[in-house]
């Protein structure tokens, strides 16, 4: 008899902290939504410096990132002084410079997790990173996190779905309960050419509201349904939001997709609360290469699990 993989009607929501603003105005705003939903969720913060300013200066060199940056109205979604950050003015410390909100996340029933020191640098750099100076990212960001809340995450999320040989290799050494840093479709262990890792990776499964919005018709009105329609109830699904975005302009949107997924079935639940029961039956999960792909909506490369196993962990040990 096989029995079904644990996380049926699941939707574990991921928030990403990103940037000071976002950490300032748009936690308070998701906690309220959340707790009117009565849902729970993990947030992954950025500890550093908010050098998203340097964001803008892609425009002029990556293709795809002014036409995003215009179909999402990025000054509306980021605002100005957010996009400025670290050019003209300096980088304000995002988890690191608001310890108070996180410790408001932690005591209103939520998950904290690490979602790096520096977004920008390693958006730009992950793949040209050696593995001391992911260790040194990592080690600044689990420092604050430890000021902050006084004891050591057991979680990290990857900035822009960025991993690498070195970064799955530091991640073993740490110690965690889970990472969150691909996207794909399931729980899995991440292989990179000849190297597996331990440490269990639960992949971002939905599209995200900045990759949907003005796609097919796409508008903040109608996104939830557009989000949904990629649902499958029978799985573990896994949706990341932003404080930027969703704890922003588009917080009436987030409200909308709580109110029909959960009218939906949809429980919500902290990733630190379901990882443990797939890690009791490790022989069920799968080994999976992680690639490195464009998907629709976003501009650059991202890490994506290969839907194929590699092999069963149980043939691994
Ligand atoms: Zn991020």
């Amino acid at each position: 008899m096989t029995v079904a993989p644990p996380g049926a009607r699941v939707v574990a929501i991921k928030v990403d902290v990103d940037t000071y603003r976002g950490a300032r105005d748009g936690i308070p705003r998701l906690l309220r939504a959340l707790e009117e939903a009565r849902a729970r969720a993990t947030f992954f913060v950025t500890f550093g410096p908010d050098h998203s300013g340097r964001a803008v200066l892609r425009v002029f060199t990556r293709k795809g990132f002014l036409k995003k940056m215009l179909r999402t109205n990025a000054t509306k979604t980021y605002g100005l002084s957010t996009m400025l950050s670290g050019t003209l003015l300096p980088g304000k410390l995002v988890g690191a410079g608001c310890p108070d909100l996180l410790r408001d996340i932690d005591a209103a029933g939520h998950e904290v997790g690490i979602h790096g020191w520096n977004h920008v640098r390693w958006h730009d750099r992950l793949f040209r990173m050696t593995k001391d100076e992911v260790r040194e990212e990592y080690r600044r960001a689990v420092d604050a996190y430890v000021v902050a809340l006084g004891r050591p995450p057991k979680s990290v999320a990857a900035p822009a779905w960025r991993c690498t040989a070195e970064s799955l290799s530091v991640q073993d050494e740490m110690n965690l309960l889970y990472a969150s840093d691909p996207r794909g479709t399931e729980p899995f262990f991440p292989r990179i050419g000849s190297q597996t890792f331990r440490t269990i990776q639960v992949p971002t499964t939905f599209s995200t509201l900045d990759e949907m919005l003005g796609r097919d018709g796409v508008t903040e009105n109608n996104v939830h349904e557009a989000l949904l329609r990629e649902w499958d109830p029978s799985r573990l699904a896994v949706h990341t939001i932003h404080t930027e975005g969703e704890g922003s302009a588009y917080l009436d949107s987030f409200r909308r997709w709580l109110a029909l997924a959960r009218e939906r079935g949809a429980e919500f639940e902290r990733l630190d609360r379901i990882v443990p029961q797939w890690l009791a039956q490790p022989s069920d999960i799968p080994v999976c290469e992680v690639v490195r792909k464009e998907i629709p909506g976003r501009a650059g490369e991202v890490c994506v699990q290969e839907s194929t196993a590699v092999e069963a962990a149980a043939h691994r040990r």
